[in-house]
């Protein structure tokens, strides 16, 4: 009591508590489309907390969807970060998914070989047909769990799940805990089509980037505890610490359509507006200001009220 609380809800304290002694983040844009207002509120927030923990920020792109990922929009975000100012650690050296596949194979191998995954030859039509779903999410009822069945063409690969409660600390959720086995069951590391899933690659990532600080949407809260499992089958040590922050959406879906949320930052950068202006923007639209002043990214932490908001 007695203290002003942040409009972003981070809780400081609890990052001073729990902060690694050498905290690593990242930045983790998918070149599936333009940088958007969600993204740079999703940004502020990563440098907002990498300046109050003094956390180096890396920058990756996940674009292990190959069908999905173009190299104009890579380009398109590199510019809009140089514009804004959000500049990372290993900049300019991007860490690129579509260029690790050797070292998921690796370790695709090596869970393999400690019996970790299996070969699943069913569609996702085939698991949303059964009847036990329960919540948003697809249970796989393990069909495939003990088949047998050899890797190949048209089979992906999937985890053998834990039984037991996945815990961590959030800065912006509190405790988080979460059940694998009955949210999602064994979970695809690859795709029938070959390609390494989200969970997989962003996994690995983490673990050989030293990320120990994960800030990012809401939207994956959901699948924190499968990747701490997964951390946790690869060797994983330390549980990250993490802050899953609230979306544009969250705060203004009823007031702005969709699609001019998801309009992207290059088309204001080309219209000469000041980076100062469209970052406001974002903050504001995120909840985080009460006007859309311009804020600029050196200043980001101060956005978020960071020192006097400390309690
Ligand atoms: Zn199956």
């Amino acid at each position: 009591m007695g203290c002003s609380k942040s409009r972003a809800s981070v809780h400081w304290q609890r990052l001073k508590a729990a902060c690694p002694a050498t905290p690593v983040t990242r930045f983790a844009p998918s070149p599936t489309g333009y940088l958007h207002m969600g993204h740079l509120l999703s940004m502020a927030y990563v440098f907002a907390i990498a300046d109050v923990a003094g956390a180096k920020v890396l920058l990756r792109f996940e674009d292990h969807d190959r069908q999905r990922c173009r190299k104009e929009y890579e380009q398109a975000i590199l510019d809009d970060i140089a514009w804004l100012g959000f500049i990372p650690d290993n900049w300019p050296y991007v860490v690129r998914q579509s260029e690790r596949g050797e070292r998921y194979r690796q370790v695709m191998g090596q869970l393999r070989q400690e019996g970790y995954t299996y070969g699943c030859s069913c569609s996702r039509k085939d698991v949303a047909a059964l009847e036990d779903q329960v919540g948003e999410e697809l249970l796989y009822p393990g069909l495939c769990r003990d088949k047998g069945l050899e890797v190949k063409e048209g089979v992906g690969i999937r985890l053998r799940v834990a039984q037991g409660t996945e815990r961590c600390i959030d800065l912006m959720q509190g405790a988080i805990e979460q059940v694998p086995a009955q949210q999602c069951g064994d979970f695809l590391l690859q795709d029938n089509r070959g390609n390494y899933t989200y969970n997989f690659a962003v996994v690995v990532d983490d673990l050989d980037q030293g990320v120990n600080l994960i800030i990012r949407g809401k939207d994956v809260m959901h699948c924190t505890g499968r990747q701490l499992q997964l951390g946790r089958f690869l060797g994983r040590q330390e549980t990250p610490l993490f802050a899953h922050h609230s979306l544009i959406y969250d705060t203004t879906g009823m007031k702005l359509s969709k699609r001019s949320l998801s309009e992207g930052i290059i088309k204001r950068r080309l219209a000469g507006d000041a980076a100062a202006d469209v970052l406001g923007e974002a903050l504001w639209l995120g909840g985080l200001l009460e006007a859309p002043y311009p804020v600029k990214a050196h200043d980001i932490a101060a956005a978020f009220r960071f020192p006097n908001s400390f309690c």
